[in-house]
């Protein structure tokens, strides 16, 4: 059997692994490159394998960077199922046709500027109607299922408690007469996340593809965090203060309103009055609440005693773009939680436009800000940054929260991995860059003398 690394190979985006044997093959992820202009060359490039000679397609989970390629199957004729649970098939209906309709922007922006310069533009990778027929081609299974997807290849999905619906997977493989297992991590949770339940434990396994994103190092304590937000948010409380967070539309947003209300409920933070400034935030929100089965037992006791754990007295929804605009007046600490997260488009813009420039503003960043992004270049403490074409100088206070991380720390990987890893299996390291797995990859070699493969783009590894 060989393993064929054709993404997220010392990288943190682009997931997808061919695994493939004499009598079958399936692809595990078909996610998006992200960062840079080298990504949107590497997402261009048609896959380096012929999607028509796939039995099947395994998504762990719905974020883009693992479900966002999976569109460009229909152009290469892939008729196929793609494998998921109920709630990432769900959340891929949001994602997608957010990403077609992004990268459409994008291409009708650089079209008019390369023709200005006289030069042709490549097409996005995939349209709003490709995302209609790709869902078509969704089975859904629920977590410990058993599922046969190609001959000598089964499945079964365990929670992964990293979003809703995310899954790592247990694999089967028969192959020249041996059965082996393989576990693919996926992205892991951290332990004790907001509305999640912890990951799952993994079972013994002959190989262990296992993500390395924080492979170096552990986040901040939540407690921590969520003292320090409330510290803010309270000394917002002036008549011009507003607290603008930047916040991804999937999982931060419905973590952040979960956090909130728990404050509400604790007394901790009187009267919170908190908007959702985005479409698509409301829309997962309403989904949130759709699959509220998946919930970890600290929010069931929340719902079981009359209260909700996604809604609170004083949480607001801003639908349109003029209910949006009406928050501007807004002072008295009032809450915005708007996408995107990184300040690349959004609602979020026109929020920063208006109150970066006010000493009264603070604007908390709770998640991961990319190389050469606005959220960046705030982040970094610029003096003058540029919003919506327009200079703005930063009066604003600029705090970063590091403990909201829907990933697990090196810790809680570890923690995750030890029974896998006490069965001494192959092991290869996945979803980080170089320096993160390295390090993780001499932390295991210590404690459970297990060495781990750290392979590239287009590599092969033979079981
Ligand atoms: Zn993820």
């Amino acid at each position: 059997m060989k393993l064929r690394f054709f993404g997220a190979a010392g990288e943190v985006t682009g997931s997808c692994t061919l695994v493939e044997t004499a009598r079958a093959r399936v692809l595990v992820d078909f996610g998006m490159h992200q960062g840079g202009p080298q990504a949107a060359c590497k997402n261009m490039r048609v896959p380096p394998f012929r999607a028509r000679d796939l039995d099947a397609v395994v998504l762990t989970h719905a974020h883009i960077d693992h479900s966002g390629r999976l569109p460009m199957l229909i152009d290469e004729e892939y008729k196929g199922p793609i494998h998921a649970t109920p709630a990432s098939i769900d959340l891929c209906d949001i994602l997608l046709k957010d990403s077609a309709q992004i990268q459409q922007m994008d291409m009708e922006r650089l079209a008019r500027r390369r023709s200005a310069a006289g030069r042709d533009c490549r097409g996005p990778l995939y349209s709003v109607s490709d995302v209609d027929r790709v869902m078509q081609l969704f089975r859904a299974h629920q977590y410990g299922e058993s599922v046969q997807v190609a001959p000598g290849i089964g499945i079964r999905y365990h929670d992964a408690g990293h979003i809703l619906g995310s899954a790592w997977v247990e694999m089967t493989v028969e192959d020249g007469g041996r059965t082996k297992t393989i576990v693919f991590s996926g992205d892991i949770g951290p332990y004790g996340a907001a509305l999640l339940r912890d990951p799952e434990p993994p079972p013994k396994c002959d190989v262990l593809i296992l993500e390395s994103t924080y492979g170096d190092r552990d986040h901040k304590d939540l407690d921590g965090t969520i003292e320090e937000m409330v510290q803010i948010m309270r000394s917002a409380r002036t008549p011009k203060g507003k607290v603008l967070i930047p916040s991804f539309a999937v999982g931060r947003t419905q973590q952040l309103i979960y956090f909130i209300g728990e404050l509400k409920r604790d007394g901790r933070l009187e009267h919170p009055i908190v908007y959702v400034d985005s479409p698509m935030a409301i829309e997962a929100t309403g989904l949130y609440r759709r699959h509220r089965d998946l919930f970890d037992a600290e929010t069931w006791a929340i719902i079981n005693s009359g209260e909700s754990a996604l809604h609170f007295d004083g949480l607001r929804f801003a639908r349109t773009g003029d209910d949006s605009r009406a928050i501007n007046p807004m002072g008295n600490g009032v809450i915005v939680l708007a996408a995107s997260g990184m300040c690349t488009g959004g609602r979020i813009l026109h929020h920063l436009k208006h109150n970066l420039g006010n000493r009264d503003t603070h604007v908390i960043f709770a998640g991961y800000q990319g190389e050469g992004t606005l959220g960046r270049k705030i982040v970094n403490g610029e003096k003058v940054v540029r919003v919506m074409g327009e200079p703005v100088h930063v009066e604003a206070h600029v705090h970063t929260l590091g403990g909201f991380s829907a990933h697990a720390g090196q810790s809680d990987l570890v923690r995750w991995a030890t029974p896998a890893l006490e069965s001494r299996p192959r092991l290869i390291l996945n979803h980080g860059e170089d320096r993160q797995r390295g390090i993780l990859a001499s932390l295991i070699q210590e404690r459970f003398g297990v060495e781990a493969a750290q392979p590239h783009y287009k590599e092969v590894v033979d079981v």
